[in-house]
């Protein structure tokens, strides 16, 4: 663990934002002229430099606000956002278009208030990149639902190239550290996404240093496994704000290759596993493209 500086423990060498330019500013000139929003600037991401660079935006559909407020995450929390905007789904894939995406990945804020909780406008947001860009790749990492499997259905459906929702943290701390979600919950739309005879794969993750203990991390990857997720991301919690979850610690690579290693072996097909893995990190290389 490393040494604590102001009862903080100290950024560890291996945690490192990286910094670039290239086209990172035809992104940001994209994104703003198109009015989008991505989850890398929203949620803090640590990759947001590398991705930017890449050519590669991870989109936040359905608000810039959440009607959910957990303790983990940096995305506003309001309880009565504005309505979606319909026309969101063609600006998104203009976007993709002009930044010549081959693998786009698209998540949203929880929209409790929606009656599909937003569940229409991801469907049309991947019939929409099908349709402008036949050859990319299109992940969906998407809320609970609420459960709800019309729903769920009404996304895979549209024919999303990976469906991914997050665990987040192993049962225990799920119910302090999230709002409204449920450890079982969550397994729930796993599972019933995998038995759905869509033929999506399916992902799922977790952030490490929340207070975990090492058998609940192997556990919380075996019931990921049985409930039909085939690939998953495990990356270090960083803290947004002193208000939101205190960091219980620095979880070292070795120990993140560890989990990699015990992952592959439950038979998990793609494996990410590393401290500054993020859900959508290198999304398209997970399944291969
Ligand atoms: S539901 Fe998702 S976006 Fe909303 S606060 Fe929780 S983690 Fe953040």
């Amino acid at each position: 663990m490393a040494e604590p500086v102001n009862n903080k423990p100290r950024l560890p060498d291996w945690i490192r934002v990286r910094v670039g330019g290239g086209s990172r500013e035809f992104v940001r000139e994209t994104l703003s002229d198109l009015r989008l929003n991505t989850v890398c600037s929203g949620a803090l991401c640590p990759n947001l430099g590398e991705c930017f660079c890449s050519g590669t935006a991870t989109f936040l559909i359905l608000g810039r606000s959440c009607t959910r407020n957990c303790k983990f995450c940096a995305i506003a929390y309001d309880p009565h956002p504005a309505p979606p905007e319909m026309d969101e789904p063609q600006r998104l894939a203009e976007a993709a278009v002009r930044l010549k995406l081959k693998y786009v990945v698209i998540t949203s804020v929880t929209r409790d208030d929606l009656a599909d909780g937003g569940a229409a406008l991801f469907a049309e947001t991947i019939r929409e990149l099908h349709r402008r860009l036949p050859e990319a790749g299109v992940e969906v990492l998407t809320p609970d639902f609420n459960g709800d499997d019309a729903a769920l259905r009404l996304v895979l459906a549209a024919k999303p190239t990976v469906f991914n929702h997050n665990v987040e943290t192993v049962e225990r701390l799920s119910s302090s550290i999230r709002t409204r979600a449920t450890y079982r919950k969550s397994l729930d739309v796993l599972k019933r996404a995998a038995d759905s005879g869509f033929g999506v794969p399916v992902k799922s993750g977790i952030m490490l240093g929340l207070g975990e203990t090492d058998d609940e991390i192997r556990q919380t990857l075996r019931d990921m496994r049985s409930s039909g997720v085939s690939i998953v991301t495990i990356g270090q919690y960083l803290q947004p704000s002193a208000e939101h979850w205190p960091l219980a610690r620095y979880v070292h690579p070795d120990e993140f290759a560890a989990y990699g290693e015990f992952a592959r072996s439950l038979g998990f097909t793609g494996v990410a596993s590393a401290p500054l893995v993020r859900s959508s990190y290198r999304a398209g290389e997970l399944i291969g493209r």
